[in-house]
């Protein structure tokens, strides 16, 4: 492998004075933590009607509240690895490390690489160049020394089950803590939050995305560290994962100069309502018209993520969208809205979006029939039909009625019958399916799925704050129109 390092033990003066600044920023950023309303800034797009109306409803709303953050965070847990036999990892730079609370080791250099080998009562991690051992029972945690320091695991998974699942060798700053857990080791990694965010919003979104969308982005993914952490995973040890269940967190490899600096240039600032962080929840495209949250995940309807058009226009030429002739109408065109890339500035730099606004899927019967059969577990038999027979308002799939010849079978709820109709999964559950060549006895060799957008259609879509940034938006704007009635906050110095 080529992973290994052997970085230089001592920071030069340059990288001193980085850290003396750094820890500067770090204690003013993290002393109290008294938030305040934030002034907004001024929308540039003010010929919007709709628009001007949110912003009035929303000063009314805000100004008397008091804001009640979850308590002071200056780090969070995200789980890596989980449920491993053995691991590769090497270390650049020094690190203190220690077991069980107790230190073994401080400013180590640790040279080459390492496997880590669960033994059921104890971990063994072994130097593969230089024969060191090291047994511990339950855990070995690796703090850095250096700002510079981090720790480089091997085959880290991402995205499992999904279009972009990959497996490659991650870095991460902070601390990296390796735990034999019921005789398998989970990896940990506490990091600092705004180290966290440098590391999820260039993987949660292109860095080349208009610089007010990214800081939207990084404003989104700040609020959810408020929002979610302590929220699940209380019997883990960690709050957050490192994907998409939480927020996709891929350690320092993608960090670009864009990405960090729309970190730093929101630093402290959160989405509330009412006082409270939002459920700051954003997708890749919508395809044209967003979802409400109630649609998706059968939660409370929450005030600020209703399903609208997205797009400037406010009026919207196609109907309802539950209704099927309608929805087939709107997915078979191109209708303008903030993510049709279609000669937008960005389009250029984010053309790999441009697939996502309308696609289509192919799959022969056969191949159908045997997704179907693995991903439900049930035997419909020869596969005759598949319909939509209920909808949400932007046309997403609720319920689909798949039928076979020895039977048919409901499949409810959008990431549900997007992962079971199709693997990998269907880019969004806004589609209908058309059927091809049918034999005499009605059973077709081919369907298409026909469908829009990418994600599950709630909160912020991405593109669309690109096509919102292109036209003079401010992050402040952005936010405003894919959650209406919140605030933009600051976690005061
Ligand atoms: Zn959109």
């Amino acid at each position: 492998m080529s992973n290994y390092f052997c970085p230089s033990p001592f920071p030069s003066k340059e990288n001193q004075m980085k850290i003396i600044l750094t820890a500067l920023i770090m204690i003013m950023v993290f002393t109290g933590c008294t938030p305040v309303a934030r002034e907004k800034g001024v929308p540039i797009t003010e010929k919007i009607i709709s628009e001007m109306s949110v912003a009035e409803e929303k000063k009314e709303a805000v100004e008397p509240v008091t804001v009640v953050l979850p308590e002071k965070k200056v780090s969070v847990r995200v789980g890596i690895m989980e449920g491993e036999n053995e691991i590769l990892f090497s270390c650049s730079g020094l690190f203190t490390i220690s077991s069980k609370g107790k230190i073994i080791f401080t400013k180590k250099k640790s040279q080459g690489s390492w496997k880590i080998t669960d033994q059921g009562h104890e971990l063994v991690f072994e130097n593969t160049d230089t024969g060191e051992t090291i047994r511990v029972e339950n855990d070995l945690i690796f703090r850095p020394d250096q700002i510079s320091s981090y720790v480089k695991i091997g085959k880290v998974q991402s995205g499992k089950g999904w279009h972009w699942e990959n497996t490659r060798s991650r870095s991460y700053k902070g601390d990296i803590e390796f735990l034999n857990i019921g005789g398998k080791i989970t990896v940990v990694n506490e990091v600092g939050i705004e180290q966290y965010l440098y590391g999820v919003v260039p993987s949660e979104m292109s860095s080349e995305s208009p610089m007010e969308a990214l800081k939207a982005q990084a404003i989104l993914a700040r609020t959810n560290v408020f929002s979610k952490v302590g929220r699940k995973y209380k019997d883990k040890p960690y709050s957050l994962t490192s994907d998409v269940y939480s927020q996709v967190y891929t350690g320092i490899d993608k960090i670009t100069e864009p990405t960090s600096r729309a970190v730093d240039e929101t630093r402290g600032l959160i989405l509330t309502y009412k006082g409270k962080p939002v459920e700051a929840l954003f997708h890749s495209v919508c395809g044209g018209y967003l979802e409400s949250n109630d649609v998706v995940w059968s939660s409370a309807a929450l005030p600020y993520l209703k399903a609208k058009p997205c797009s400037q226009s406010g009026s919207f030429s196609y109907g309802d969208l539950k209704n099927e002739n309608n929805f087939r109408k709107w997915i078979n065109s191109t209708p303008d809205s903030y993510c049709n890339l279609n000669n937008k500035q960005s389009g250029s730099k984010l053309a790999f979006a441009k697939k996502y606004f309308r696609w289509e899927k192919r799959y022969t019967r056969e191949k159908l029939e045997s997704i179907i059969r693995s991903t439900t577990g049930k035997n419909i038999g020869k596969l005759k039909d598949i319909s939509v027979i209920s909808r949400g308002p932007s046309g997403k799939a609720i319920t689909v009625r798949v039928t076979g010849s020895s039977g048919s079978l409901d499949i409810n709820k959008e990431l549900n019958i997007r992962q079971k109709l199709s693997k990998p999964p269907l880019y969004s559950g806004n589609f209908y399916v058309e059927k091809n060549n049918s034999d005499k006895s009605g059973y077709p060799s081919e369907f298409v799925f026909r469908g829009a957008g990418f994600g599950h259609g709630t909160g912020m879509c991405q593109i669309g704050a690109c096509g919102m940034a292109d036209k003079g938006s401010n992050f402040d704007d952005i936010l405003e129109f894919y959650f209406p009635g919140t605030d933009v906050t600051e976690l005061d110095k």
